[in-house]
């Protein structure tokens, strides 16, 4: 963060306000975990706050600390509405584009507060007064612990707030083994282990908490996963029809895409998942080394994210979308086989 910005968070921060913090639509571990150990830290040092959020959540990551304050746009739609208007404070966690909260967008262009970004993605938007990006940086999580440290505010990090932050930086680095992983979020880590964190816990809420059809679900997937040897890719597709024969819960295809990418000799893997009632196939997008997914989310797929994780979607049929992602390979033929 750029010293004239942080004066600036420390000015806003230095008397009580109303807060709300923000994480994107169908959020993850780390934009849960970065929302509540903020809003944590924001009540702790004598702020209103609230996490509003535009959607719910998966099942496992329902058991966070002060999850169940969290306010959901679409399902108390008035409560979330009345919280970002009387709002002095915006604070938007995890992305940097409003487009990626969806719904809830023009609410948060109405508001008469002030924003404030923090976000790892690529291409920030300029909506903030304090924009805090960083596409160096794992996790907003980590970015999080980062602007603790800034303000001085380390000795508020408690067992609780601990464990927000754990999860975030666990999630999105896979489990500490990314790239995007550096000995700074591993001293990160450590001090967050020292304050509380029960990382052994953690690890056993958000990946051994499998249901049985969970796991059917991941054989479908498996056994229609793609290789397409000359272009060192893969990918993976769910239809609606599949989902539904397995019970299909929000969150259930989480990860799903890195079998495609544990492939040997590949280096690009993308996840398909119908979704019939907003009408789009969801894609995920992976990658290894310096090929980027974010450019080709952005180019191809109204997305975007991380050279080496990116999210995008399509309004084709999935056989459609499958067929238009073979067709654009050619073209990066020879960035995939460097
Ligand atoms: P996932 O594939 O796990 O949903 O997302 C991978 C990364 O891409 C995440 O960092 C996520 O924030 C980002 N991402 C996912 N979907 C979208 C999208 O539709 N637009 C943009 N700009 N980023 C996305
Ligand atoms: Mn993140």
């Amino acid at each position: 963060m750029k010293a004239s910005e942080l004066a600036v968070l420390k000015e806003l921060l230095a008397t009580p306000k109303k807060i709300v913090i923000v994480p994107h639509k169908n959020p993850d571990g780390d934009a849960m975990g970065s929302t509540l150990a903020l809003y944590q830290y924001l009540i702790k040092t004598g702020h209103t706050a609230h996490v509003v959020s535009p959607n719910d959540y998966p099942k496992f990551l329902k058991w966070l600390p002060f999850e169940e304050t969290v306010v959901k746009y679409d399902l108390q739609n008035k409560k979330a509405v009345r919280l970002i208007k009387e709002a002095d404070l915006i604070f938007t966690l995890d992305f940097n584009a409003l487009s990626r909260v969806a719904e809830m967008a023009p609410a948060l262009q109405q508001a008469k507060a002030q924003f404030i970004m923090i976000d790892h993605h690529q291409q920030p938007d300029d909506y903030a007064v304090v924009t805090y990006s960083d596409t160096s940086i794992c996790a907003t999580c980590q970015m999080v612990y980062h602007t603790f440290e800034m303000l001085d505010a380390t000795d508020q990090v408690d067992a609780a707030i601990a464990t927000c932050l754990y999860t975030g930086i666990m999630t999105d680095t896979g489990s500490f083994r990314f790239r995007s992983t550096t000995a700074t979020t591993h001293r990160v880590i450590a001090d967050l282990i020292e304050k509380g964190a029960d990382n052994a816990l953690i690890h056993e809420k958000i990946y051994d908490a499998n249901n049985f059809s969970r796991m059917q679900l991941l054989g479908t997937a498996l056994t229609n996963l793609h290789r397409l040897e000359e272009y060192r890719a893969a990918y993976i597709t769910l239809s609606q029809e599949e989902l539904d024969a397995h019970d299909y819960q929000k969150g259930d295809t989480e990860g799903f895409v890195n079998y495609g990418l544990s492939l040997d000799n590949t280096v690009l893997a993308l996840i398909f998942i119908e979704n019939k009632q907003e009408g789009i196939i969801k894609i995920s997008l992976r990658s290894k080394g310096d090929f980027s997914v974010n450019l080709m989310a952005r180019e191809h797929f109204e997305g975007g994210g991380h050279t080496n994780a990116a999210g995008g979607k399509s309004d084709r049929s999935l056989e459609d979308t499958v067929a238009y992602f073979i067709s654009i390979l050619p073209q990066y033929k020879e960035a995939l086989n460097e």
